[in-house]
């Protein structure tokens, strides 16, 4: 049976739009999930993304929003900038141009966010969304989860409940308070939901659901269209390795020893390494060793690229939170440059050492894994539709 007044509302806005021009806050759509005449308006989600990794995990739900009839605001705070550390991921994985961007960047911690707060609230005020979403741990994910909390409108996390349990990071630090603020907390692993259910979130006003990792699904989606970086020579099987932590960085013994591993091993196997900007700006000054010349140096490379070396790699090494689970997602040995990780799983089934910055344990952690393939047990992180799922609950809720 046809419902009047949805239809009546439906009209209404149809109205609207041709006798002024305007596009409708509320734009008019079919539920295509019940009969023709159910018409009702189309949920606005506006999306904030800033950094390299949500570039990559946006990408995948971007295009589980639209399937399922949500209307998406991308705002890209500016955090990430450089054409390959931003741009080159809109282009490869063909994310729509963010409809904001604020332009914040290379600031403090304090500044960064606050002056986020303040512009994205501005964009919240003019927008009106029904939900905000946020993904993983950057400062560009705490202003848009506070600027959406002050403002009463329900935020939605991706990558809820992940913990290193070291307050030290400032990733730590904005992981406990997005998810504190969060209506919607999309877990990726078991373990994200047990932790969140150890901080007392079953007695909460939120709904936690257990979804997979989003960056399977990207990984799924564009690994067929991986290509290796420009001039690149290699046969294969060599080290890939991957360095832009703070606690890395920002410490002078920790990155000089684990310089000197990465070129100690260089003499063993052939080593790829596409550096982030941070770690540009100190190898090689103040008495920091540079890389050794066995060492190959390469820019920061596109997701396509960054897949191809995965695939072609015989083992990683890397601080990065992202590039540990596609290690695993490609049957890939990781020794991880950190003292505690958010994905244990990994830990647990023996394919991944946590070597922290100390050069004997990275060098024994590479000799084991040379000498012992691990096994990369199924389905740690969902079966590639995390997306759809995030998509779904939106949609029904
Ligand atoms: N990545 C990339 N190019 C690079 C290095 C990494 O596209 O030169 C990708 C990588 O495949 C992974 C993501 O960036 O999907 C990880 O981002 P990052 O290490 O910057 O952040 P984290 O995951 O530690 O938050």
């Amino acid at each position: 049976a046809c419902c009047f007044s949805c239809c009546f509302r439906a009209m209404a806005e149809i109205t609207k739009f041709f006798t002024f021009g305007l596009t409708p806050v509320h734009t008019p759509v079919k539920n295509n999930q019940e009969n023709a005449c159910n018409i009702q308006p189309m949920k606005k989600i506006v999306s904030i993304i800033g950094a390299r990794p949500q570039f990559i995990k946006a990408a995948a739900v971007c295009r589980a929003l639209k399937e399922n009839m949500l209307h998406e605001v991308l705002v890209h705070t500016g955090q990430h900038f450089d054409q390959n550390m931003s741009q080159v991921f809109f282009e490869q994985m063909q994310i729509a141009p963010p409809d904001y961007n604020l332009g914040i960047h290379g600031l403090g911690h304090g500044a960064m966010t606050g002056r986020m707060l303040e512009a994205i609230e501005e964009v919240l005020m003019a927008e009106k969304p029904d939900v905000v979403l946020v993904y993983g741990d950057t400062n560009s994910t705490l202003a848009g989860a506070l600027a959406a909390a002050k403002l009463l409108i329900p935020l939605a996390h991706v990558e809820a409940g992940l913990r290193s349990f070291n307050r030290l990071m400032p990733e730590e630090i904005n992981r406990i308070l997005t998810d504190r603020l969060s209506q919607w907390l999309f877990c990726p692993t078991i373990t994200s939901m047990n932790n969140l259910k150890a901080e007392g979130f079953e007695s909460f006003d939120c709904q936690m659901h257990l979804c997979g990792d989003v960056m399977y699904d990207a990984s799924l989606l564009f690994a067929p269209m991986s290509r290796p970086p420009a001039g690149l020579e290699t046969g294969g099987d060599f080290l890939l390795c991957t360095l832009h932590r703070a606690e890395n960085t920002d410490n002078r013994e920790r990155l000089a020893s684990i310089i000197e591993a990465i070129n100690q091993l260089s003499q063993n196997m052939q080593v790829v390494f596409p550096v982030h900007p941070r770690t540009a700006r100190l190898l090689g000054r103040d008495g920091l060793p540079g890389l050794a010349p066995g060492v190959i140096r390469l820019q920061p490379v596109g997701y396509l690229e960054s897949l191809w070396l995965l695939r072609h790699a015989r083992m990683l090494a890397t601080d990065s939170g992202g590039m540990q689970k596609e290690a695993y997602f490609f049957g890939l040995p990781c020794l991880t440059l950190r003292d505690e990780t958010e994905w244990v799983e990994l830990v647990d089934a023996g394919c991944n050492i946590l070597c922290g910055a100390e050069k004997n344990r990275i060098l024994q952690a590479y000799s084991h894994f040379i000498y012992q393939k691990p096994a990369f047990p199924p389905g740690l992180y969902g079966k590639g539709n995390a997306g759809q799922i995030i998509a779904r609950h939106l949609y029904d809720s």
